[in-house]
C-alpha cells in the first residue's frame, strides 16, 4: 500500500490560518502587531530568497517584517551592536540572523547576541541548553519544530516508538532528536560514521533524514510502515529533491513527507508562532 503523504504545505497552510486570527486578536487586545526582524550579511541569492520568503509570510500574516542587510565587509563587532540594538527596540519581537555569515563573523558570537527571548529560530546557546534540559521556556530551531508539528498534525505516534535521526547539525539533527525524545520517543542519532546505517535505520518507526544528500534514503533503509520525515533541500537537474528517495520509499513507508511540499513551508510558519508567542510575552510585561 502507498504511503499517507503528510502534506506540509496543506498543514503549514492551516497554521497560517490560525497565526492570522491570533495576530487579528492581538492587534486588537495590544493596539500593535508582532514583529520579526531578519539581519542578511552579504546577498547570497539563496539566502535572499529565503529572507523575502519570510517577508511575505509574515507581512501576509498582518505581522511586521524588518530586514537588516548589510555588506559582506561588515565586522562582526557591527552586527553585534546591531543585534543588540534589536535587543533592545520593543518593536521588534523575533530576531533571525541569516546564515552562513561572512568569515569574519562568528556564528558563535552572534547566535550568543541574540536575547534569548527573541531567539525565535533557537540558536542561541541558552536556549539549545533548555531543549536539551526538555524544561523552561525556550525556542526551538524552527525547522526540526515544524517537522514535529508535521508528525502531531499528521497524527503519527511519537512515544515508544523507535526514532532514527540521520544528520547530526545543531540546527536540525541534534534538536529534532531532541525534542523526540521529549516526546518519549526511543532515539538514534546516526551520521557519516554510523556503521550499517540501513541497518540502524530499518530498526525504526520514524526515520527523519538531515543530510543535504539528494535521495540518499532509499526502500531498503526503510522497515514497511514507518514514518518519514525528509528535511533535505537538494537541486538535482534543476529540480529540489530531499534526502529520501521519495518514489521509492512511498510504496514501503507508512507515511511520508514529500520534497517539495513536506517540511519546508513549515519553516516560516513556525517562525511566525515562535514570534507571536515573543509578543504575547513581551505584552504581558
Ligand atoms: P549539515 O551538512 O550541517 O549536516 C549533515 C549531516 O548529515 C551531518 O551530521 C553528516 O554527518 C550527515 N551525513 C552526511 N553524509 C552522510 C552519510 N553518507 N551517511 C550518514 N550521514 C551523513 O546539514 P543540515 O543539518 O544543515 O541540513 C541537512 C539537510 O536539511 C540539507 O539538505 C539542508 O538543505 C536541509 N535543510 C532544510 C531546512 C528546511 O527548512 N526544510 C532548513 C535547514 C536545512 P557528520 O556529522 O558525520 O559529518
Amino acid at each position: 500500500m502507498e504511503a499517507k503523504i503528510l502534506d506540509g504545505k496543506a498543514i503549514a497552510a492551516t497554521m497560517k490560518g490560525e497565526i492570522v486570527a491570533e495576530v487579528a486578536s492581538f492587534k486588537e487586545k495590544h493596539g500593535w502587531v508582532p514583529g520579526i526582524a531578519v539581519v542578511q550579511v552579504g546577498a547570497d541569492p539563496a539566502s535572499s530568497r529565503y529572507v523575502k520568503q519570510i517577508g511575505k509570510s509574515f507581512e501576509e500574516a498582518g505581522m511586521n517584517f524588518r530586514l537588516e542587510t548589510r555588506d559582506e565587509s561588515t565586522t562582526q563587532d557591527e552586527i553585534v551592536k546591531l543585534v543588540q540594538s534589536l535587543n533592545q527596540d520593543k518593536a521588534v519581537n523575533g530576531i533571525i540572523v541569516q546564515m552562513p555569515l561572512p568569515k569574519q563573523i562568528s556564528q558563535d558570537a552572534i547566535a550568543s547576541a541574540i536575547a534569548p527571548g527573541k531567539d525565535v529560530d533557537g540558536i542561541n546557546p541558552i536556549n539549545a541548553g533548555y531543549l536539551l534540559a526538555g524544561a523552561g521556556e525556550f525556542f526551538a530551531p524552527a525547522t526540526p519544530s515544524g517537522g514535529m508539528e508535521i508528525l502531531h498534525r499528521g497524527g503519527i505516534e511519537i512515544a515508544g516508538k523507535r526514532a532514527v535521526i540521520v544528520g547530526r547539525s545543531n540546527i536540525v539533527g541534534k534538536p529534532m532528536a531532541m525534542l523526540l525524545l521529549h516526546e518519549n520517543a526511543t532515539v538514534t542519532i546516526c551520521h557519516s560514521r554510523t556503521k550499517d546505517l540501513p541497518g540502524v535505520a530499518r530498526e525504526a518507526d520514524i526515520v527523519v533524514a538531515a543530510i543535504g544528500k539528494a535521495r540518499m534514503i532509499t526502500a531498503d533503509y526503510i522497515k514497511p510502515g514507518a514514518s518519514i520525515i525528509d528535511f533535505g533541500i537538494n537541486v538535482v537537474d534543476g529540480k529540489v529533491v530531499g534526502d529520501v528517495d521519495f518514489d521509492a520509499v512511498k510504496e514501503v513507508a507508512g507515511a511520508i513527507t514529500p520534497v517539495p511540499g513536506g517540511t519546508g513551508p513549515m519553516t516560516n510558519i513556525v517562525l511566525m508562532r515562535n514570534t507571536l508567542r515573543a509578543a504575547n510575552k513581551a505584552a504581558r510585561v
